[in-house]
């Protein structure tokens, strides 16, 4: 009999596992037992009894990690290749029933956390509040409500068009007043848009600095899509905390610039490396083929200068861009930026959640964190394909129900 006289303890529960990799490394604790209470981790460690009376939950066949963090996915698109249409015509409830599927396929995919780039009408903002409230719907997350572009800039259609100073500046405290958690700026055109090219920039350096200060004024972090060295460059000088893809695209082709990336490790500046698609896409173009080998060499420029490298999907723009496609992703920084295996693991946890402004709670499995938590099948340190094969989610401490085909179907 239930009494609300009666002082209810909070929910616990003890993890096993065979071993754990918590977010730092170097390598694995073995036999590890993770007690959580309250959607917190209240101790993990090796060797260690389960408090009496508490519920254990065995994993010894698995490695168990801390929740993955993605910084950069767009709920709003669908992950089809019609996903721009979808999200510029679809009406407010079609939509919002679209991310609600994609919030629940990411979390399926063992990714807790999201950083939400760029949706239509702040709806991802509202999509927080929901999985805040029931947090077995879906990840964590930080939204940055509709990117700020010029008119008929790249992704106009999510609605975020402005320019000039006091444009600019009025677009950053609406997102403030909105409640975002950081603010987006388009500073380079992109793939996606009709008429946008990468290597265009979209604002001037006046623009950026005033959106820059704004931000941090109001107590924001701010990042830009930027693409082109001169973009990147624009966005550097302007003080922004972090840049999305930093792809170097030129117009007559990627041009890593050394001094450039310098500046971005010496300022710390968290990069955003948008890696990774689905197997079985469609080929590279022969133009994407020209540019590969200097696209890969500005990589691992950033890499061995020790730019902040954070792992992101840009989940939902394409079909071969699912949403809980975080591990195809890692696996990718590997293949083309060089990283260790250790490396890449980190910068999907504890990095990005770092570089999300959530690393006090997120991306490391320790006392005080958030219990959000993955077991998978195999070794991850010695290959991150590891990562495909998620077995057991938990999110604020309460283990997620995985559809065998959400936890083994994603090729
Ligand atoms: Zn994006």
């Amino acid at each position: 009999m239930r009494s609300g006289s009666l002082e209810r303890r909070p929910e616990r529960i003890a993890i096993r596992a065979a071993r754990l990799f918590d977010g730092h490394g170097p390598g694995y604790l073995l036999d590890p037992l993770v007690v959580v209470e309250g959607g917190r981790i209240v101790e993990a460690g090796a060797g260690l009894e389960p408090p009496p009376g508490v519920e254990v939950v065995d994993l010894r066949g698995l490695t168990l990690l801390p929740g993955l963090v993605d910084s950069h996915v767009h709920l709003a698109l669908n992950a089809t290749d019609e996903a721009v249409d979808h999200v510029t015509h679809a009406d407010e409830a079609a939509l919002l029933a679209s991310m609600r599927a994609a919030a629940a396929r990411t979390l399926a995919a063992g990714v807790t956390t999201v950083r939400d780039l760029g949706d239509r009408d702040y709806l991802s903002l509202r999509l927080r509040e929901e999985t805040a409230a029931d947090p077995a719907a879906g990840p964590a997350i930080l939204a940055s409500g509709p990117p700020i572009t010029t008119p008929g800039g790249h992704c106009w259609f999510l609605g975020g068009e402005t320019s000039g100073v006091d444009g600019v500046r009025a677009a950053v405290r609406e997102r403030a007043e909105r409640g975002a958690d950081v603010v987006k700026v388009m500073a380079t055109g992109g793939g996606i848009t009709a008429g946008s090219a990468m290597h265009e920039r979209q604002y001037g350096r006046a623009e950026l600095r005033a959106a820059a200060e704004e931000a941090h004024r109001l107590g924001l972090p701010i990042t830009a899509h930027a693409h082109s060295p001169e973009g990147i460059a624009d966005v550097v000088a302007a003080g922004f905390d972090g840049i999305e893809h930093c792809t170097f695209y030129a117009e007559d082709g990627v041009r890593a610039d050394e001094g450039l990336v310098r500046e971005l490790a010496a300022r710390g500046v968290a990069v955003t490396l948008t890696l990774g698609a689905l197997p079985g896409g469609p080929p590279l173009t022969p133009e994407q083929a020209r540019q590969l080998p200097a696209f890969v060499a500005g990589l691992r420029m950033m890499r061995q200068a020790g730019v902040t490298l954070v792992c992101g999907s840009d989940s939902g723009i394409f079909a071969v861009k699912p949403h809980g496609g975080l591990a195809h992703s890692v696996a990718a920084i590997v293949d083309m930026a060089g990283l260790a295996p250790l490396d890449a693991l980190r910068s999907a946890t504890s990095v990005a959640a770092r570089a999300c402004g959530v690393g006090e709670r997120k991306g490391t499995v320790a006392a005080g964190f958030d219990a959000d938590l993955i077991g998978v099948e195999g070794d991850p340190l010695a290959d991150p394909a590891a990562l495909l094969d998620v077995r057991a989610v938990f999110r604020a401490g309460r283990r997620v129900a995985l559809d065998e085909q959400d936890a083994r179907g994603r090729g």
